[in-house]
């Protein structure tokens, strides 16, 4: 994907400050970063989203995400951490390359995520995972 940002930043056509890499993974710095340490943890080859993700890419990420959260925790202390990844326009992607958020957090610091609860029946739980059983492929 010859204008995809992070497709130049794991082929090293554009600067980033590098974490972490294995064969799958790249780690950089997000360049608009929450608090520093905010990591990215991009999968090597060009997939938009977690659809495109085989099982190996799909482990590799999380190995490096845990990876980097110890790295995080060891070097920054914060109080906590948040893992984001966003799929899609509507779930906030605004890079359509493959990426998973290390954010440190810390009590005030900003960050929100507004999470509307609607607490439905035990029937509807169960009606909703009946229709994603049958969806696995
Ligand atoms: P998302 O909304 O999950 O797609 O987030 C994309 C993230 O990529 C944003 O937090 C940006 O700050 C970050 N980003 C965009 N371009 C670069 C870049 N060249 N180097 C590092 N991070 C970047
Ligand atoms: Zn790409």
């Amino acid at each position: 994907m010859s204008e995809c940002v992070f497709c130049k930043i794991v082929a090293g056509q554009i600067p980033s400050a590098k974490v972490y890499e294995d064969e799958f993974t790249l780690a950089f710095m997000d360049i608009g970063e929450v608090s520093p340490g905010h990591v990215l943890v991009a999968v090597k080859p060009h997939v938009d989203s977690i659809y495109g993700l085989d099982d190996a890419l799909a482990a590799a990420v999380f190995r490096t995400a845990a990876r980097v959260a110890r790295a995080v925790r060891n070097a920054y202390s914060p109080d906590g951490v948040t893992l984001y990844q966003a799929n899609g326009v509507a779930a906030g992607q605004t890079v359509f390359h493959f990426h998973l958020h290390l954010v440190p957090r810390y009590a005030r610091d900003g960050m929100r995520l507004t999470w509307p609860a609607k607490n439905p029946s035990r029937e509807q739980l169960e009606a909703n995972a009946a229709k994603l059983r049958a969806a696995l492929e």
